[in-house]
């Protein structure tokens, strides 16, 4: 400190650094690299056109609409395949068809390690984040939405919709949780309702909405049908399985299936809600999927916008669970 030394690291797998990394003074700041939107990789592929002499038919808007899902090195990969499909041409600059042949022989690569999404996951995705988006802006209790995007982070995982909160949160109340377990669900309910059926994508949005609802039930005393108690599972035995675990809780059998129903009460009407919002607010979710597979990210504003433009209809009012 004072040397004006800073020392940077980089990770793919940030969810598992040990927290004390992470304290004041050390790793304190965290920059997010994303793949890049249909933007960055126009940014990127202007780059990497400096090295090489582009024809005049050549737009690399066009290019980057066309490599979804590529990052970086993939796209330099599309440049230098290009100039050599020019090559074998006999040609002296790239034209804009040796571009389409460089995309379609690398994305047959990419498609084969499953990192890029055809036509059809892309509108399922785009209409999965679209229901998250607009339910989070149609709760009475949501943090803003900042930017939704269908560019995923990680193999297998769909888009993602980043929600800041306004300010540290230290205390939630019950309506707060609800209204965020039904954020958690809209995307699930977004696919039910203009997909037709879920699909595996909204396997984490299941997963963190049922912990939450245990939790209300569990530790905040948020269930009327077992009132406002702490029913506690010894942690240190959590590993244990099996009929031991029983053995190590605080409550009856019969508790254990009362908090297993009010938990699945809470989770379906958080889905119930979701799918409701999403029926009567149809066009504006179309809308925004809409956008979001021709630009692939939408910022806090532009998606304001959006929905509020098509607000003409009558803004859902959310009932509450
Ligand atoms: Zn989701």
């Amino acid at each position: 400190p004072g040397s004006g030394l800073v020392i940077m690291a980089a990770t793919n797998r940030p969810e598992i650094l040990d927290r004390a990394l992470l304290r004041a003074g050390r790793f304190d700041r965290q920059v997010l690299v994303d793949r890049p939107d249909v933007r960055g990789r126009e940014a990127i592929l202007k780059v990497h056109a400096r090295k090489v002499q582009l024809g005049p038919d050549i737009e690399l808007a066009v290019v980057a609409r066309r490599t979804p899902g590529m990052v970086g090195a993939d796209l330099a990969n599309v440049v230098n395949e290009a100039a050599l499909a020019s090559v074998r041409r006999g040609a002296q600059v790239i034209a804009m068809a040796d571009f389409e042949e460089a995309i379609d022989r690398l994305q047959l690569g990419l498609k084969k390690e499953g990192r890029v999404m055809n036509e059809e996951e892309k509108r399922r995705v785009a209409v999965h984040e679209a229901g998250h988006a607009l339910v989070a802006l149609s709760v009475e209790h949501s943090d803003p939405v900042h930017r939704v995007t269908i560019i995923p982070r990680s193999i297998g995982s769909l888009g993602a919709t980043l929600q800041l909160p306004t300010e540290e949160r230290f205390l939630m109340t019950n309506h707060e949780l609800h209204d965020r377990l039904c954020v958690m669900l809209a995307g699930r309910s977004a696919e039910e309702v203009a997909c037709g059926a879920p699909s595996t994508g909204a396997e984490d949005d299941l997963e963190r909405a049922t912990m939450l609802a245990r939790q209300m039930v569990c530790r905040f005393g948020m269930s009327d049908a077992l009132g406002p108690l702490a029913w506690r599972r010894s942690d240190s035995l959590r590993f244990l399985q099996g009929p031991l675990e029983s053995a190590h809780r605080d409550y009856s059998e019969e508790t254990a299936r009362t908090i297993d129903a009010e938990a699945k009460r809470i989770v379906d009407e958080a889905h119930r809600r979701a799918t409701e919002i999403i029926r009567d607010r149809r066009e504006t979710l179309d809308a925004v999927a809409k956008e979001l597979l021709l630009h692939e990210t939408l910022e806090r504003k532009e998606l304001e916008e959006l929905v509020r433009g098509q607000s003409g209809k009558q803004r859902a009012v959310a009932g509450r669970a």
